[in-house]
């Protein structure tokens, strides 16, 4: 690994972290406010629970924590095991499983390997600007297709242009899915609610840029956060730009709020959009997710759109240019779920 100006704290070691093979906690210049925890973990492929209505039944994630900071980001409470907050902790103190490659091969090794589908992408996002140091996901890509197993990844990074060369040689043996994430597409609002995360017009860029390496893209238009990106306008010129970019699918999904995420985004609200904090409050007063009521119109005010701009019909008849085979992520997705 080239570390400029890497500084090791062995001091900063955090509980959560003392016995799951905790090696040194590194800062560097490049990435002010952000300590790195690299770990040697025991395993690397995590099997989702059976309950788990996800549809794939495993998952590789090389980093806890997330630079990209999303406020409303559903993986927030995950980093509560490290004795670590939700809140800034999670931005900032980010853990790095430095020998996730060896171990995902020795995993896909074993004879009990049955190929089921894998994604990246799940719980912190493997494109986050970490991964141009580290550099796990060309060694996670190679891992899955010399152990031919289907694989998907969903971004809102755009260093994944990096890696387009590998993942068309990848769909050649295995299924390969790529799905960019794009919820916002007004960049204030993007910058104040997604502060580390790669500009929407660069991700619209991202999603030409696999279309033009022959890979199917679905978009993630996911979380729809109501008041704020639920306008007729906003999705409708959301949906135009995702056509006009060639994205094969968009699946269109409201904001959930689960445990520690709806104080943290209660509170985003007190800083940014006080006036909508008690109608937050009101709608999500029953739970994490959004009620009946809401789901349905949201449901009603997408379909057209989604119909207007052509994401109701199989990808490569709307736009002229060749149909994709999709991978198992963009093959996945229903034109709309809620
Ligand atoms: S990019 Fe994904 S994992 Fe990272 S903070 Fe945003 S929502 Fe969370």
């Amino acid at each position: 690994m080239r570390w400029d100006g890497q500084r090791a704290d062995d001091d900063v070691a955090l509980p959560g972290l003392a016995l799951g093979g905790f090696q040194r906690s590194v800062r560097t210049p490049e990435f002010q406010g952000v300590t790195f925890h690299e770990v040697l973990a025991r395993s690397a492929l995590n099997r989702v629970p059976e309950a788990s209505a996800m549809p794939f039944r495993w998952t590789v994630n090389p980093f806890r924590g997330c630079t990209h900071a999303c406020a409303y980001c559903f993986a927030r409470p995950t980093h509560e095991y490290l004795d670590l907050d939700a809140g800034r902790d999670f931005e900032t103190q980010v853990v790095v499983k430095t020998n996730v490659v060896e171990v995902l091969r020795a995993e896909l090794g074993r004879r009990s390997w049955a190929r089921e589908a894998v994604a990246l992408g799940t719980n912190t996002d493997p494109y986050q600007r970490a991964e141009g140091r580290y550099g796990f996901m060309p060694g996670i890509v190679d891992a899955l297709v010399r152990a031919r197993t289907p694989l998907s990844i969903l971004t809102k990074g755009t260093l994944l242009r990096r890696d387009l060369p590998l993942l068309a040689s990848a769909a050649e043996h295995v299924d390969v899915g790529v799905s960019v994430s794009i919820a916002i597409g007004d960049e204030a609002l993007q910058q104040q609610l997604e502060p580390g995360t790669p500009t929407p017009r660069a991700r619209l860029e991202l999603v030409t840029a696999v279309r033009e390496a022959g890979l199917a893209c679905g978009v993630m238009v996911a979380p729809v956060l109501p008041w704020l990106t639920d306008g007729r306008d906003e999705l409708d010129d959301l949906l135009r730009r995702l056509r006009d970019a060639g994205a094969t699918g968009a699946t269109v999904l409201a904001l959930h709020l689960r445990g520690a995420v709806k104080p943290l985004l209660l509170d985003w609200l007190r800083t940014h959009r006080p006036e909508l904090v008690v109608r937050y409050e009101r709608l999500y007063r029953a739970g994490a997710y959004v009620p009946r009521e809401y789901s349905r119109w949201l449901q009603e005010r997408v379909r057209p759109l989604l119909v207007r701009h052509g994401f109701d019909r199989p990808a490569g008849h709307r736009d002229g240019r060749a149909p994709v085979r999709p991978g198992p992520a963009a093959a996945e997705m229903a034109p709309t779920l809620f």
